[in-house]
């Protein structure tokens, strides 16, 4: 091992700690850990894999490697689909009044 982990992070199949779904814990390319649905999605952008010592591990596909790659599979992050998401300090929220959809400029463009 190149260095040691003070405190070595959580790796592998669990459970969110907050809503109890079945998620991986996945190293990212930062070095830290991020929780993945354990469900494949089509629709999802983190390849993860396994190395050859069994962790996991995760990349945002990018336009650069926008395809799996070798053995990834494709996976949805878990933090915009947790049910009980850590309570964010008063979430904004648009207000109907100032979301204007369908109103249109009262010039028109030919
Ligand atoms: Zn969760």
């Amino acid at each position: 091992m190149p260095y040691q982990n003070p405190r070595p992070a959580r790796n592998g199949p669990g459970t969110c700690p907050r809503c109890g779904d079945d998620v991986i814990f996945c190293l990212n390319a930062g070095g830290n850990t991020q929780m993945i649905n354990r469900e494949r999605r089509d629709y999802g952008n983190q390849a993860v894999r396994q190395d050859q010592a069994g962790r996991y591990h995760v990349r945002q596909l990018t336009n650069e490697r926008s395809t799996l790659e070798g053995s990834e599979a494709l996976h949805y992050p878990h933090a915009p689909t947790c049910q009980n998401p850590p309570a964010r300090p008063a979430a904004r929220r648009l207000s109907s009044a100032k979301v204007r959809f369908g109103v249109r400029p009262s010039w028109r463009r030919g």
